[in-house]
């Protein structure tokens, strides 16, 4: 039936006694159709609601009276309704604070409503039970917003603080639905969430939801709400309890700790013991890329190495059984590039006041760095003990004097059992021969300066009082600077055979030198022999003959000289030399056996030296004919002479071929001839130098070489004119 036909069905019968006695009727009464639509008002209903009736006409009550709305006005309208007798209801109007008695009565296809303001009313009828009845004030103070909503969403009634909040009258709310508050529908969205609870509600179920309102410009609640549908006698919904709290300070706090959390650098979760509701902050999202609905359940075990899951699952499922700490490592899988990094996991139970676990707080911390580092210092380890356990080298740690520790093959090699070592037995300096000291005090300076030691040759005395012969290096680690580790190796082999060599070239040297000397003495007879006879056509081939045993027969000297040295054999007999003396006669000798050169002799040293005159003859033979031997291109070689108050210095310089830098200290070592073709194709044995080097240090001089590549070198000797013992 329309609003319309309702309208005239009442009108007709108005026409007659009914209407003018509505009229005058001093209360306000209105006639309502089933559907709560205002049909009739009469004229002291303008009084009532302060606008003309025709302005209510045609719109529910609720909306077009508010004045009137309360829940027990709702209550009885329904109860009416459904018991079609009469009723009433006494009740302070929410909006006007008035109190008013209204008086129900049903008639065909509606109810009329009779209203009686500010007088307290006979209890007639059936009023709603006390215990039924609602008022806001009982729940004032409870929640901070509460309001009564028929089942279909309209406003019964509301409390003070959200009107006042919105700054909104209690008559521009009560009886319009409050899903068109405009404080309330701030979005479309929060609208139609409102609209979708309050049907769930309105069906008999309990709806809880969190949602965003703007009471009014600029200011945003977030709100927990709970509607609860309330049931008359006959379990009808009768109407719905909405209760708001505001829960913006707790999510404005969640939101500084999620930033918070956001800021560290761990990976932070949250976790119910059940497994429901994973959460965590962004930082977990940049790297596993899983969204939080993703990572719900066991989801979030997906970004684990599959190798870990098991495990993970296990220590976590422990940790859940037993309330106890969770601690484990785990690889998570960098989403952007797919590689795995190690992190360390951690979680806490967070217990609620009766000790209940409600959540697990996790972190996860990278240790990518901090793994590879262990995995590089268990690699070095493993490799250094590798080292250390090798039978090849020897490798001893040194504090001080002590040997504080050292592998089985030091041991092994020195005779020295481990109890030895450990009862602090092994002294190096007392297991240092005694030729050898002065070398190793050096080596161990350098060792302590330079933080490592070029190794050198050395001789152990072994437990037993034997001598072992030994390669020696050594560094410092930079964090014990107080110890050294020295690497050994047995040069017992080699030199072995190094003397070996020295035998041999000592032997052969004696052996040659014998058949030479009867060799030359019978050219020379055989020479004197054929002279006095006048066969002068052999002369020339026995002169070559006598130069070959001559070259031979110097090879020879050098080679035994060379083993002398080696041996410490090498003689000397001491006399006052003079030098100027010495240096001419070398030089015209050396002038008629090389004539290729022009050898110049400049200055004078004038001084007589304490010296063995051949033997420092030889030097500077060897010195001019090395000068005269690598510069095949040059005219002259010079020497230099000069003197000072304490030394005298020889210079033989040449313009030749020049001796590469790297290899100027090396050319005084036994047999060492330098790798440049063009060297090595001039004949020569790297002895002279040796020898030479040798004889000027036991004359207490020095020599030094100066050169350039491709244009000659100069030889320095200085000797001292006192020798000192
Ligand atoms: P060698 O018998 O080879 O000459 P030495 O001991 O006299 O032996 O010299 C060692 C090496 O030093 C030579 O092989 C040569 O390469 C280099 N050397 C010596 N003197 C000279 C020089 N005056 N000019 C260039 N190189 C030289």
């Amino acid at each position: 039936m329309s609003n319309t036909e309702q309208t005239q069905r009442v009108t007709p019968a108005s026409s007659g006694t009914l209407l003018p006695l509505l009229e005058t009727l001093p209360g306000a009464l209105f006639v309502v159709n089933d559907a709560a639509m205002i049909v009739y008002a009469n004229a002291s209903t303008q009084a009532l609601l302060g606008v003309t009736r025709e302005d209510v006409l045609g719109k529910p009550l609720w909306r077009g009276a508010p004045q009137l709305v309360s829940t027990a006005l709702y209550q009885a309208v329904q109860q009416t309704r459904q018991t079609q007798a009469p009723s009433e209801v006494e009740y302070v109007s929410p909006m006007t604070r008035t109190w008013l008695h209204v008086q129900l009565a049903p008639t065909m296809g509606g109810l009329m409503v009779q209203v009686h303001q500010g007088r307290a009313a006979a209890r007639r009828g059936a009023p709603v039970p006390q215990g039924k009845r609602l008022s806001i004030e009982d729940l004032n103070g409870l929640y901070s917003r509460i309001g009564v909503l028929t089942p279909e969403g309209i406003v019964l009634e509301i409390n003070e603080d959200p009107l006042a909040e919105a700054g909104v009258r209690r008559e521009e709310v009560i009886g319009q639905p409050l899903a068109e508050a405009r404080w309330w529908s701030c979005t479309p969205a929060s609208q139609e969430q409102l609209c979708a609870a309050i049907a769930r509600a309105s069906k008999g179920e309990t709806v809880r939801f969190e949602t965003v309102i703007s009471p009014r410009e600029g200011l945003d609640r977030h709100l927990e709400i709970a509607i609860t549908p309330h049931r008359d006698a006959d379990h009808h919904i009768a109407y719905l309890i909405i209760a708001g709290i505001d829960i913006t300070e707790r999510k404005r706090a969640e939101a500084e700790i999620h930033s918070l959390i956001d800021t560290i650098p761990q990976l932070v979760w949250t976790m119910r013991p059940d497994d429901s509701h994973y959460s965590c902050n962004q930082r977990w999202h940049d790297y596993t890329g899983m969204s939080p609905e993703e990572a719900q359940g066991e989801g979030w075990m997906q970004c684990l190495h599959p190798e870990d899951r098991q495990r993970v699952r296990s220590a976590w499922q422990h940790a859940v059984q037993t309330g106890g700490v969770y601690e484990t490592e785990l690889r998570l899988r960098l989403h952007t590039t797919g590689e795995y990094r190690w992190f360390l996991a951690r979680a806490l139970p967070v217990r609620d006041e009766r000790g209940q676990i409600i959540k697990w707080f996790g972190t996860n911390t990278d240790i990518e760095e901090q793994k590879q580092a262990e995995e590089a210092l268990r690699q070095s380890q493993e490799r250094a003990s590798v080292l250390m356990n090798s039978n090849i080298i020897g490798i001893n740690i040194i504090e001080g004097e002590q040997i504080v520790d050292a592998n089985d093959t030091f041991l092994r090699m020195t005779g020295y059992s481990r109890e030895d070592l450990c009862k602090g037995r092994m002294n190096w300096l007392h297991m240092t021969a005694p030729d050898d000291l002065a070398r190793t005090l050096e080596a161990h300076q350098e060792l302590v300066t330079q933080q490592s030691l070029t190794p050198y040759e050395k001789e152990y005395v072994c437990k037993d009082g034997s001598c072992l012969p030994v390669l020696v290096g050594g560094i410092i680690l930079e964090h014990h600077p107080h110890q050294a580790i020295g690497f050994v190796l047995d040069n017992s082999a080699r030199k072995e055979l190094e003397q070996r060599k020295d035998d041999f070239i000592s032997m052969a040297s004696h052996e040659l030198r014998n058949p030479l000397t009867a060799l030359k003495l019978h050219t020379t007879l055989l020479h004197r022999q054929l002279a006095k006879q006048g066969l002068q056509g052999s002369a020339p081939t026995l002169s070559s003959m006598e130069t070959q045993i001559n070259k031979v027969t110097r090879l020879v000297e050098e080679l035994l000289d060379v083993s002398k040295i080696q041996a410490g054999r090498l003689e000397y007999v001491w006399e006052t030399a003079d030098l100027d003396a010495l240096l001419r006669e070398i030089t015209n000798t050396m002038q008629q056996t090389h004539p290729s050169h022009r050898i110049l002799v400049r200055g004078a040293v004038q001084t007589s030296l304490m010296a063995d005159r051949d033997r420092l003859g030889q030097v500077f033979i060897n010195l001019l004919s090395n000068a005269v031997k690598y510069s095949p291109s040059a005219e002259a070689v010079e020497m230099d002479l000069s003197a000072s108050a304490e030394s005298v210095t020889i210079r033989v310089q040449d313009h030749g071929l020049g001796i590469p830098r790297e290899q100027r200290d090396k050319i005084f070592e036994r047999f060492y001839r330098t790798a440049d073709p063009k060297q090595r194709a001039i004949p020569g044995l790297g002895m002279g130098l040796y020898i030479v080097a040798e004889i000027v240090k036991r004359h207490k001089g020095t020599i030094t070489v100066d050169s350039a590549v491709g244009k000659g070198s100069t030889f320095t000797v200085t000797l001292p004119k006192k020798r000192d013992a």
